[in-house]
């Protein structure tokens, strides 16, 4: 232990997990370990997208080259599609009514092969598995932290990391906490995952059987898809150097936003024929393409009611268990990289120390929180423009130009930029209370 200035655990080990498992080795003095409940590393589904801002923090940490072998084609920066979006719920062929273009376009890949990029940078003894967190016990503010795993063993860190997941158990006991402490019962309103009002199929494609049915290549190989129409909506785009095709088929009832689906299981195989009828009506090119899809997966898609806080003294939530979102702009994965990377910056900096961690998640929510949330909000707001049921309901005209500025946020800041504005404001706010204690 000498020369480690604390311990960090991180209970998770997804992407935003893994992701700060990484960044955080890159420092010596902090000790990292990653206590997974499952007995290996895994992501379930299929493709993974991520956006510009994303790559600039993967180049950060050195490892922009090993995602460039895996994407769907090597990222160089030049101006791609980010999707191609298009009226498609009638029988004839559809039309474009927006083109989302951006530096990188959308940089795509298959899920386990992404995972993997992280579960290779992590550095031998860090990982333990089969360690579910049950909860975890503070006795005194300045003292370490004990967590208790359902394998009746425990372990001590200095700062818990909560990286697990849209049912986080840490949000649960965080929260649970701070609302008895303070009195805010609302805090309880934020535990449970509440249901999007949206369900989604799921499949892959390889790319030749797409292209075969009429000898054409079909659209999408080249371009990520967004197929639009009244309360659904298909989104379609090529991973594993353009060999296969991704496809996500969404079908809504934005009345039960915020309701409780069912007893089902989030995620079950179902029928070909359930997901064709669903779509019965529109245009060939997505019925044939929803054709090659035999064996669907159907999810019922959860999100979180924004979180007013992220943090609690030497606890702090990461990635799905701070802002779980829907899948629509392809954005939760790239903003719980975010997280890890913005978090990672401030324990690592000179000015954390054991005394400080407090200030330093308090430094990590002030950055991330607002824009985490907004995203959140985004994500569901953009699913339902997508399919004609936001304020500019099927104008096309208008709806391509709005669904545009959704994705400003992409733009406004940078990850290196945020991460250096919550450096200052630690380094500020650690000025101003010695000059309060003078
Ligand atoms: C259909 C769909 C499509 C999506 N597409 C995209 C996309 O294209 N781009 C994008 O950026 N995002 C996308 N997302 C969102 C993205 O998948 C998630 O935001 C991201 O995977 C969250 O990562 P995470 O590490 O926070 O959580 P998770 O991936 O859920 O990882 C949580 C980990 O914690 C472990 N765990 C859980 N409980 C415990 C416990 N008590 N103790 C110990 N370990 C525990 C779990 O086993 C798991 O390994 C999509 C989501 C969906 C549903």
């Amino acid at each position: 232990m000498s020369g480690v200035k604390f311990r960090v655990a991180i209970c998770g080990g997804g992407i935003g997990g893994l992701c700060l498992a990484v960044a955080l080795s890159r420092h010596p003095n902090i000790k990292v370990e990653v206590y997974e409940a499952a007995a290996r590393f895994k992501e379930i589904g299929a493709g993974v997208m991520i956006w510009s801002r994303t790559w600039e923090i993967l180049a950060h940490l050195g490892l922009d080259s090993n995602f460039a072998e895996i994407a769907h084609a090597i990222p160089d920066g030049s101006d791609g599609v980010g999707f191609d979006y298009r009226k498609s719920d009638q029988p004839m062929e559809g039309h474009r009514f927006y083109l989302f273009h951006r530096p990188y376009g959308c940089i795509r890949f298959h899920r386990a092969h992404f995972l993997d990029v992280f579960v290779d940078a992590l550095p031998d003894g860090v990982a333990h598995f089969g360690k579910r967190l049950l909860s975890y016990t503070q006795n005194n503010l300045h003292g370490p932290l004990e967590l208790q795993f359902s394998d009746n063993t425990t372990a001590r860190c200095d700062i818990l990391v909560g990286c697990d997941g849209i049912k986080s158990i840490v949000r649960k006991q965080m929260l649970e906490e701070k609302a008895a402490k303070t009195g805010q019962g609302e805090l309880l309103h934020h535990i449970d995952p509440v249901w999007t009002g949206t369900v989604i199929y799921r499949g892959l494609i390889p790319v030749d059987r797409l292209n075969n049915r009429d000898g054409l290549e079909h659209r999408t190989a080249e371009t990520p898809m967004m197929y639009c129409g009244k309360s659904k909506h298909v989104v379609s785009y090529s991973i594993s150097r353009r060999s296969i095709v991704n496809v996500v088929a969404c079908t809504s009832h934005p009345e039960l936003e915020g309701t409780v689906a069912c007893d089902e299981p989030w995620v079950v195989e179902c029928t070909q024929k359930e997901l064709l009828d669903c779509y019965d009506g529109w245009e060939p090119e997505v019925v044939d393409m929803l054709k090659c899809i035999e064996k669907p997966t159907r999810w019922v898609i959860h999100h979180l009611r924004p979180l007013p806080t992220y943090v609690s003294n030497k606890v702090a939530l990461l990635g799905d268990a701070a802002h779980a979102m829907s899948p629509h702009q392809g954005a939760g994965a790239g903003q719980a990289i975010e997280d890890a990377f913005i978090l990672a910056h401030l324990l690592g900096h000179q000015a954390t120390s054991l005394a400080t961690l407090p200030q330093a998640l308090l430094a990590y929510e002030h950055v991330r929180l607002p824009l985490g949330n907004h995203v959140l909000r985004g994500s569901y707001e953009s699913g339902v423009m997508y399919e004609f049921n936001g304020p500019q309901t099927d104008e096309l005209q208008v709806l391509g130009p709005a669904i545009g500025r959704q994705w400003n946020w992409l733009n406004e800041t940078t990850p290196v930029g945020e991460a250096e504005r919550a450096v200052r404001w630690l380094v500020e706010s650690l000025q101003a209370a010695v000059v309060e204690e003078r």
